[in-house]
């Protein structure tokens, strides 16, 4: 494997970064940005523009431009988000042909997956152009809130980008990381994740143990960020020149687009200056009267601090909301980490941490920190940084009890959520209506060591011979460790379904406990399970042997047809006391008798002159 870049694939802005010589490298653009804007435009001449040279060009080919098209990839065309985005972008987003939201350039209906790949390409081609190699593996980051089709959709980008995504990770987890909170040896922790960039606001509290994090709530506002600071600043300019010339700016495209550029860099200026001059020569011509206008103003660091307040405020409701979801009080956080680019604003650093009580934290640069985080994980994976552990995953593996009181895992402990995984299940005794499902959570082999988390009942099953019915066991893990567990008799479509949390109330301790308990006795365990394997196979076999003997068990001589009669009943005799070894001999025993009857039953047939089988004939299935 070569190298990993990490990819943080933003709303407003993206970046990409990598791990050489143990040092992380924040890779800049060609225009020597550390950031490239995740804008992307077809001109008229059916030319793609990515990045930078896109956005430049978005105000006057507004139609064509698409940015912020993360609030649509993994979505439905009905979902609110999208209800919402479309009001608010001047580019058409209309329902593609899977029901999805979808985007519309130059007449051409693209999916955000490919709109995304596009950006991805971009900073693909930045690190292959710094670096001089070609790259393959990505780490791309999404927001922690992301649910399976956003995630999915964000991974589908990266390989319609040529790139394999070896992990998609969260992006609060990615910046916990790049500010060294996973590293070995830092304690159990609480963290809050302060994330405002572009275009939108995400608040998420993490929890930290032993460097692995889960994700305890999340909260924020998918449209808040930057740009409402840079309207703020664009009305306050716009109202003025109105007032003077009674000519509103934002109704002049072109005026408009420069009215964005100076209002976004008096913004950026503004954190490290008190005040700013903003000049726009030009910016108006009127059709008659007085010629050529301009804007020359002056903007203070307390003027832009009073136009933009309300919007700061409005950042701390979903702080509010994810402390209480997490059930933690202010001071129950550790640490506050800054993310995005809005995040370098003097004011919104003091306000989050009046909010927190905390002295935040400002020692890695906010645009930077996700990219160079998911950059930390790559470096993981590919063995080159070793002194940090994984990442969101389940702390114990989650499954159900299955015939004979066995623990069958579907979703193994340490597995990175938010996941999904499905089997098929069956019956175990003939005309079953009723499949009782017991959710557990443990590392031991039979579901009475594991710890019980729920139980349902799916009814109304159609009777049927053992093994007929085919019921689908989903287990479903939100990022916040939620699981839904559901089971679905494909038959009929009946469904039933709980919702449990998969670690509530189980300490680091406790997990350890559990585990090592496993370990302890997985020999014992082991063996208890193999016998209760292969008592179900001699169950099954029995079954179907009684069955083939009670139909062809007179075409065998009679001598024969006694010794099978009597095996069959000390089998029965047998069976629920037998141990492993006598259970291995019973299906040896079956297996011979099944294969003799099966004989006998062709003998009959041939001796009564009917065909053989056609070929094509449906073999009949095993019983499950
Ligand atoms: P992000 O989405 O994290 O790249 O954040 C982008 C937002 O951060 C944009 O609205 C930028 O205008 C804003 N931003 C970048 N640098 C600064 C700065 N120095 N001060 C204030 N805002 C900034």
């Amino acid at each position: 494997m070569g190298r990993t870049i990490g990819i943080d694939l933003g709303t407003t802005n993206s970046c990409v970064s990598c791990i050489i010589d143990e040092e992380r490298v924040v890779i800049p653009n060609a225009e020597g940005s550390r950031t490239t804007p995740s804008v992307v435009a077809i001109t008229d001449d059916g030319e793609e523009l990515v990045g930078q040279v896109a956005k430049r060009q978005a105000q006057t080919n507004a139609k064509n431009t698409v940015f912020a098209v993360k609030r649509l990839i993994g979505r439905r065309f009905d979902a609110p988000d999208v209800a919402q985005a479309r009001r608010s972008v001047p580019y058409d987003i209309v329902e593609g042909p899977n029901g999805d939201a979808w985007v519309e350039l130059q007449g051409k209906e693209m999916s955000p997956q490919e709109v995304s790949a596009l950006i991805l390409k971009e900073m693909r081609e930045i690190a292959e152009d710094h670096l001089g190699e070609e790259i393959e593996d990505a780490i791309i980051t999404v927001p922690a809130y992301f649910n399976d089709a956003q995630r999915q959709a964000t991974k589908d980008a990266g390989r319609i980008a040529g790139l394999t995504v070896s992990r998609i990770v969260n992006e609060p987890t990615a910046a916990a990381l790049a500010y060294g909170l996973g590293e070995q040896g830092s304690g159990a922790m609480k963290v809050a994740v302060y994330d405002l960039g572009g275009g939108t606001f995400d608040i998420s509290i993490l929890e930290m143990t032993e460097g692995v994090f889960s994700v305890l709530s999340t909260s924020g506002d998918t449209f808040l960020g930057g740009e409402d600071f840079d309207n703020a600043i664009i009305d306050w300019l716009a109202d003025d020149f109105e007032m003077e010339h009674g000519v509103d700016l934002r109704e002049d495209r072109m005026a408009l687009q420069r009215l964005k550029e100076e209002a976004e860099q008096a913004k950026c200026e503004l954190s490290s200056a008190e005040e700013v001059e903003i000049n726009i020569p030009f910016v108006y011509t009127p059709e008659e009267g007085e010629g050529p206008l301009h804007i020359e103003k002056t903007l203070t660091r307390s003027k832009l601090e009073e136009l933009v307040d309300h919007l700061i405020e409005r950042s701390l409701d979903p702080c509010r909301t994810a402390l209480q979801d997490a059930n933690l009080r202010r001071s129950d956080v550790d640490e506050v980490l800054l993310v995005g680019g809005m995040t370098r604003m003097p004011r919104v650093q003091q306000r989050v941490g009046e909010f927190f009580d905390k002295q935040v934290d400002t020692s890695v640069n906010p645009d930077e920190v996700v990219s160079i985080g998911a950059a930390i994980q790559g470096g993981i994976i590919g063995g080159e940084l070793t002194d940090v552990l994984l990442l969101d995953v389940t702390p114990l593996t989650l499954g159900v009890e299955t015939a004979g009181g066995v623990f069958t895992p579907l979703i193994e402990r340490n597995t990175t959520v938010p996941c999904s995984h499905t089997e098929i299940f069956s019956t175990s005794v003939d005309n079953q209506t009723m499949v009782p499902i017991h959710v557990l959570q443990g590392e031991r082999s039979m579901a009475k060591d594991n710890k019980s988390l729920a139980r349902f009942e799916l009814t109304g099953i159609p009777p049927s011979p053992r093994g007929v019915p085919k019921i689908a066991v989903t287990f479903q893990i939100n990022e916040n460790g939620m699981v839904t567990v559901s089971a679905r008799d494909q038959a009929t479509g009946q469904e039933q379904s709980v919702n449990v949390v998969a670690d509530g109330g189980l300490s680091d301790d406790d997990i350890e406990q559990i585990v090592k308990e496993a370990q302890a006795k997985q020999e014992e365990d082991q063996r208890r399970k193999e016998t209760i394997e292969m008592r179900n196979q001699a169950e099954g076999l029995l079954y179907s042997t009684e069955r083939s003997f009670d139909m062809y068990g007179e075409e065998l001589p009679p001598d024969e047809y006694e010794e099978m009669a009597e095996d069959i009943a000390a089998i029965k005799e047998l069976l629920d006391d037998a141990s492993l070894e006598e259970l291995e001999t019973i299906c040896t025993t079956l297996e011979a008798a099944a294969h003799r009857l099966s004989e006998a039953m062709y003998d009959a047939v041939e001796g009564a002159g009917a065909d053989a089988p056609a070929e094509g004939d449906e073999a009949v299935a095993d019983d499950v």
